[in-house]
């Protein structure tokens, strides 16, 4: 099976929800486990809260998320136009967090790169920030 699709969204809170169940409804033709189902749901609230909260803060903006299935290959790419990231390798550490303030915990990127099976970021500051991420889903 060869699919996809784009959805350009606004930078608010419910979108995370919504993300999650736009993914999720484009993936179930696979038959995916609940555990994979889930795990996917998890890594795309996890890139999508990065970008509304992180991307964005407290300004509006556009997240293009695209979700492409090649075989039983999922690839999901969550992209923001927002402040971007100075460091990338000390953003993906286990526990760094930008806003301890806000009570975060530093544990988004862990999520997605114990959840998906790669996981690959992009960012230019003050250009914004691109996550691709991809997972094979067991055989049906
Ligand atoms: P948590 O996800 O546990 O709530 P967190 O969001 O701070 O906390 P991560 O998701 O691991 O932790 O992200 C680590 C850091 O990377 C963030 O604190 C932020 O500085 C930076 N970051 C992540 N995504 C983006 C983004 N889309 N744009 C700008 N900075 C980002
Ligand atoms: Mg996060």
């Amino acid at each position: 099976m060869k699919s996809e699709v784009t959805i350009i969204m606004d930078s608010n809170s419910e979108n995370e929800m919504f993300a999650r169940i736009a993914i999720a409804a484009f993936i179930t033709p696979l038959n995916p486990t609940i555990e994979e189902l889930n795990d996917i749901k998890t890594a795309v609230s996890e890139a999508i809260t990065n970008a509304i909260i992180h991307g964005y803060a407290d300004k509006s903006g556009k997240i293009f998320l695209t979700c492409k299935i090649i075989g039983r290959e999922v690839v999901i790419k969550i992209e923001d136009n927002g402040i971007g990231i100075d460091d990338i390798k000390k953003a993906m550490e286990p526990l760094y967090t930008s806003k301890p303030d806000m009570e975060r915990s530093g544990i988004g990127f862990t999520v997605m790169e114990t959840f998906m099976d790669k996981i690959f970021v992009e960012s230019k500051k003050n250009f914004g920030t691109t996550i691709v991420m991809s997972k094979n889903l067991i055989a049906s």
